[in-house]
C-alpha cells in the first residue's frame, strides 16, 4: 500500500497493509525476546540490542500512527503518562515551560510535584487565550508549550495554529496532548505542532484493555532523539503484547471515533437546555467554548467526550451529580475514556482539591452503544436523582 494514495481510513483498517515476509501472515507475530544476537564481528547489524530501547512489535503500530498524524516518526510508550513525561524530561532543569491550567489531572500533578522539584520552571496559564500565551512566552527562555485540546474535564478548546505561531516566535517547541481528538478529528502536526501525544489507552486502542502511550514528531530532530533516549533509559517502554493489541485496536479507530462523536453530538443536543441539566460542556454545541476554533480544527465531529453539570436537587448540585452517576444502569461508573462502553464519572471526586471541575459536573465518555439507549439511561438516572 502506498500511503500517499489512500485515505487514513484505509491505512488504519489494514495497518498499512504490511504482510509478514516469512509467513505471509496479514497480522504480525508477537516478538517477546528481551535481547538480540550480536554478529560474530561484534556489530549489531539488525539494529536491535535490548528490548528496553526498542522492540520489533512497535514497528508497525509506530508506522501507522506516524502516517495517521502526518508525522515523520512515532514512538510507543508504556502509558500516556510515560509518553508525556518523556517530553518534559528531554528538557533541562531551568527550562521554562507553559502548560494549561485546565488539563489532564495526573500530568498536571506530575508537573507541579515532580517536574518542578527536578528543576523545570512550570507556569500554568489559560492556554485557550492567545494573549495569555503571548504574555507568558519568554523568547529564548521558554522551551516548550504544552497544549491539550479539547481539555479535560471542561472541554475547552485551544487554537493549535495560533498558539504554535506565538510559541515558535519565542523559540519554544509545541506539544499537543491530542488524546481526546484522536488523529481522526485533528492532526496537530499539520497545524504547526512539533510533537503529538496520545494516551493509547484511550481511543487509539479503544477497548479498555491496555495501558499505552505514544508520541509522534513532525521531524527527526535532536530533541526527538533525546525523547527516545529518555524512553530507553528510564524504561517507559511498552510490552510486546500491548503493542500488538494497540495495532489491532487502531484498525477500527475511524469507525469507533466517528460513531462515538455522532452519539455524543446527539446526547449533547438532547441534554442542552434539559430541565434537570444546568449546562452541557461539549465543543460541538454552537454556544460551546471555542466552537468556531473547533469548527476549523476538528474534522468530521467533535469527539466522544463531554461533561454535564447536573441541576441541583434539594440536596444540592454535587449530591445530584453523584446520585445521577449512582443511578445509571447502562453507563459504567468508571474513570478513563475512549472505550467501546460509555463511562460516567463524578470528576471532582477524582481530582480533589484544586480541581477546575465544578462539584455538579459529570464527565461522560460516550461509547458506541445505541445512542437512544444511552439517552434513556441518563434520563432515568437524572429523574431518580431529583425524585
Ligand atoms: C488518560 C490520559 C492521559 C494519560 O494516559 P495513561 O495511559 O493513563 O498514562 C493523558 N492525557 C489524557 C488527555 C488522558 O485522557
Amino acid at each position: 500500500m502506498d500511503p500517499r494514495h489512500v485515505k487514513p481510513e484505509s491505512i488504519a483498517a489494514q495497518a498499512l497493509g504490511w504482510v509478514d515476509d516469512k509467513t505471509r501472515a496479514i497480522t504480525p507475530a508477537i516478538h517477546v525476546s528481551s535481547t538480540y544476537l550480536r554478529d560474530p564481528d561484534n556489530q549489531y547489524r539488525s539494529g536491535r540490542v535490548y528490548a528496553r530501547a526498542d522492540n520489533p512489535a512497535f514497528d508497525q503500530a509506530e508506522a501507522v500512527l506516524a502516517q495517521l498524524e502526518e508525522g515523520a516518526q512515532a514512538a510507543l510508550f508504556a502509558s500516556g503518562m510515560a509518553a508525556a513525561t518523556a517530553v518534559f524530561q528531554a528538557l533541562s532543569p531551568g527550562d521554562h515551560v507553559l502548560a494549561p491550567k485546565v488539563m489532564y489531572w495526573s500530568l498536571r500533578n506530575w508537573l507541579m510535584n515532580f517536574a518542578t522539584r527536578w528543576g523545570l520552571n512550570v507556569e500554568l496559564i489559560d492556554m485557550t487565550d492567545p494573549a495569555a500565551v503571548q504574555a507568558a512566552a519568554r523568547p529564548g527562555v521558554t522551551k516548550l508549550v504544552w497544549i491539550e485540546t479539547p481539555a479535560n474535564p471542561l472541554w475547552t478548546v485551544t487554537d493549535i495554529a495560533a498558539t504554535a505561531e506565538i510559541a515558535h516566535a519565542a523559540g519554544a517547541l509545541v506539544a499537543v496532548d491530542s488524546t481526546v481528538a484522536s488523529p481522526v478529528l485533528t492532526r496537530p502536526l499539520t497545524l504547526g505542532a512539533d510533537i503529538v501525544m496520545h494516551a493509547g489507552t484511550k481511543y487509539l486502542n479503544g477497548h479498555s484493555d491496555l495501558v499505552a502511550g505514544a508520541l509522534v514528531t513532525r521531524e527527526d530532530s535532536e530533541f526527538w532523539r533525546r525523547v527516545k533516549t529518555v524512553r530507553a533509559q528510564i524504561g517507559g517502554t511498552l510490552g510486546s503484547f500491548e503493542a500488538w493489541l494497540l495495532l489491532r485496536g487502531m484498525r477500527t479507530l475511524y469507525l469507533r471515533v466517528r460513531a462515538a462523536s455522532q452519539s455524543a453530538q446527539r446526547i449533547a443536543e438532547h441534554f442542552n437546555g434539559h430541565p434537570l441539566v444546568e449546562a452541557v460542556l461539549y465543543p460541538g454545541l454552537p454556544d460551546a467554548h471555542g466552537h468556531a476554533i473547533s469548527m476549523r480544527q476538528m474534522q468530521g465531529g467533535f469527539g466522544g467526550m463531554m461533561s454535564l453539570r447536573v441541576k441541583a436537587s434539594a440536596q444540592g448540585g454535587e449530591a445530584a451529580a453523584i446520585a445521577t452517576a449512582a443511578s445509571v444502569e447502562l453507563w459504567k461508573r468508571a474513570t478513563s475514556l475512549g472505550g467501546t462502553e460509555s463511562l460516567i464519572e463524578h470528576r471532582a471526586s477524582v481530582e480533589g482539591a484544586g480541581t477546575p471541575a465544578p462539584p455538579d459536573l459529570l464527565r461522560l465518555s460516550v461509547g458506541i452503544e445505541d445512542c437512544a439507549d444511552l439517552i434513556a439511561d441518563l434520563e432515568q438516572a437524572l429523574a431518580r436523582a431529583h425524585a
